[in-house]
């Protein structure tokens, strides 16, 4: 078997976490906003690289420093990679985080230090639970935001976790002595590799995840409108296309107008027609299926795709949404305002089960609405039983 030089593996090991901690700095600096979590892994990284400068030292320096000091550092390193977790997910953490196994250690000192088994397994527990619970935050955090590479980075920690305690079955299969675990260097070598090899794919890992999340935090930008949160003209026409494609027997297009809106404007001033606009997305949000797609077409215009709606379905939700809006109070600077917004519904199957065609026929039946007084629903190809003098009938003004 090839020895390993292990000075050279453990300058490699420093030099790659210190170059590592500066990749992650520099990544937090560029958005120290977003990208929370790379400051506590930097620490991480940085302290890495005194980590493994002891741990090489061992028998060369003395104990208190090559193993109560070197393991205070592994401990705060892997607090930090917690920490760094818990910011990925948003979530806020405390020094105890940070700092409690390194305080444990050093509490438990006086009682393990003359006993090599035990300090193997207090400090394998205490770093495999602080590598579990960065797998446990980061996989957890998938149902709130997929990332491809979460999987990929949860497992890694996980298998940094089940390494460190696979070290306390060893220790128990075959007691080692101190000086065995000085001499034997195979060990520390064995140490040494899987350091360094958690630590590249762990590092690209992080780094890939956070990239990640930059990139669909700007496809989410291009998609969603800022003012309304509804998705933007190209974003809904994409994903409504596809869903009328999927699912062709069924599904509506409303599309809706405010009325006079200009005139909102012109009275109230253009921040007043903002807060028109914003209020109107909330009420048709607050009727959204989890299907259906609520789209800004343009300025004061709307489009909501509802996936599951047959034509009655269809009437019936425009009609809420109308009688909602003119019905909603609004106040903008101390001053009520009054708005309405005109509907035209088109619904498969009296339309074909096509984008281009479902909003030109709802398109159309806007303007028989606009032409109509406006604050109404109307639908070119409604059947009789919904004209609007039933709807009347209905109460619903
Ligand atoms: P109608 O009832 O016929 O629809 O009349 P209208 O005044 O609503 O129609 P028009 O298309 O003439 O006016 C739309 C106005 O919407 C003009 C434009 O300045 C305004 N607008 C478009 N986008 C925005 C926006 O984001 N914020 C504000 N405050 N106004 C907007
Ligand atoms: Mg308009
Ligand atoms: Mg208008």
């Amino acid at each position: 078997m090839p020895t390993i030089d292990l000075p050279t593996l453990f300058m490699v090991s420093t030099a790659l976490f210190v170059l590592m901690a500066v990749m992650f700095f520099v990544t937090w600096r560029q958005d120290e906003r977003n990208n929370a979590a790379m400051l506590p892994w930097a620490g991480a990284h940085f302290l890495g690289a005194p980590a493994c400068v002891l741990l090489a030292l061992r028998g060369e320096i003395p104990g208190w420093l090559s193993i109560g000091v070197a393991n205070f550092v592994v401990l705060t390193a892997f607090g930090l990679t917690v920490a760094g977790a818990l910011a990925f997910e948003g979530r806020r953490f405390g020094a105890p985080v940070i700092f409690g196994g390194a305080v444990l250690w050093a509490a438990a000192v006086p009682t393990v230090w003359n006993d090599f088994s035990l300090r193997v397994v207090l400090v394998s527990l205490l770093i495999s639970t602080h590598a579990f619970a960065a797998a446990a935050i980061i996989w957890h955090g998938r149902k709130r935001e997929p990332l491809p590479t979460r999987g990929l980075v949860a497992i890694l920690f996980a298998a940094a976790g089940a390494a460190h305690l696979a070290r306390i079955g060893v220790i128990f299969q075959a007691p080692v002595s101190e000086s065995f675990a000085v001499l034997g260097r195979s060990w520390v070598a064995f140490i040494g590799v899987q350091i360094l090899m958690q630590e590249v794919l762990l590092g690209y890992a992080l780094l890939a995840m956070v990239k990640e999340r930059a990139e669909s935090h700007q496809r989410r930008a291009a998609e969603i409108d800022t003012l309304t949160g509804a998705l933007t003209r190209g974003a809904f026409r994409e994903r409504a296309a596809a869903r009328l494609e999927a699912e062709p027997r069924r599904g509506a297009v409303l599309l809706f107008d405010l009325d006079r809106f200009k005139a909102i404007n012109d009275t109230h001033g253009h921040a007043a027609g903002d807060r028109v606009l914003a209020e109107f997305a909330e009420v048709v949000s607050g009727r959204l299926g989890a299907e259906d797609l609520f789209g800004r077409y343009g300025g004061e215009e709307f489009a909501l795709l509802l996936a599951e709606a047959d034509v009655t379905a269809a009437w019936r939700a425009a009609e809420d949404i109308r009688r909602g809006f003119a019905l909603r109070p609004i106040s903008h600077a101390g001053r009520d305002i009054a708005a309405t917004v005109s509907v035209g519904v088109a619904a498969v199957p009296l339309v074909e089960s096509d984008l281009d065609q479902l909003v030109a026929s709802a398109d159309a039946a806007l303007y028989l609405a606009k032409q109509g007084g406006r604050d109404r629903v109307e639908g070119t190809t409604a059947p009789a039983l919904m004209s609007p003098r039933r709807r009347a009938g209905r109460g619903s003004r």
